[in-house]
């Protein structure tokens, strides 16, 4: 690695690395440079109950959902099988009834 990361915490620059560690001399921060990496690329998604959701989970709906641009609604209890977790301005893809969804994951939780 030739360029060190800023500080996590405090988003210092004089950052160095410590054989294990990175160090930060600004507020003594340690941590290890595969974290660093891991949650940089990593995106977690939750549900309403704050349990970390994945690709192939099931969930349930908690509220009577309507679907943009249809007057479908999906009633509350509804389950998803299989979903697909995305990092967008939805963050869970899935299907109900055979009816491809984009949902966000604080109105699910988690089957
Ligand atoms: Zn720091």
């Amino acid at each position: 690695m030739d360029q060190m990361p800023n500080c996590p915490k405090c988003n210092g620059e004089y950052v160095y690395h410590d054989t294990i560690h990175f160090v930060c001399p600004d507020c003594g921060n340690e941590w290890s440079g595969e974290e660093v990496a891991q949650s940089s690329d990593e995106f977690i998604v939750k549900d309403s109950n704050g349990n970390q959701l994945q690709d192939g989970d099931s969930v349930i709906l908690i509220k009577d959902l309507k679907v943009k641009g249809s007057s479908l609604v999906l009633k509350k209890g509804s389950k998803a099988k299989n979903i697909r977790l995305v990092d967008s301005d939805h963050n869970v893809d899935c299907k109900i009834d055979g009816v491809s969804l984009a949902l966000k994951s604080e109105f699910l939780k988690k089957a």
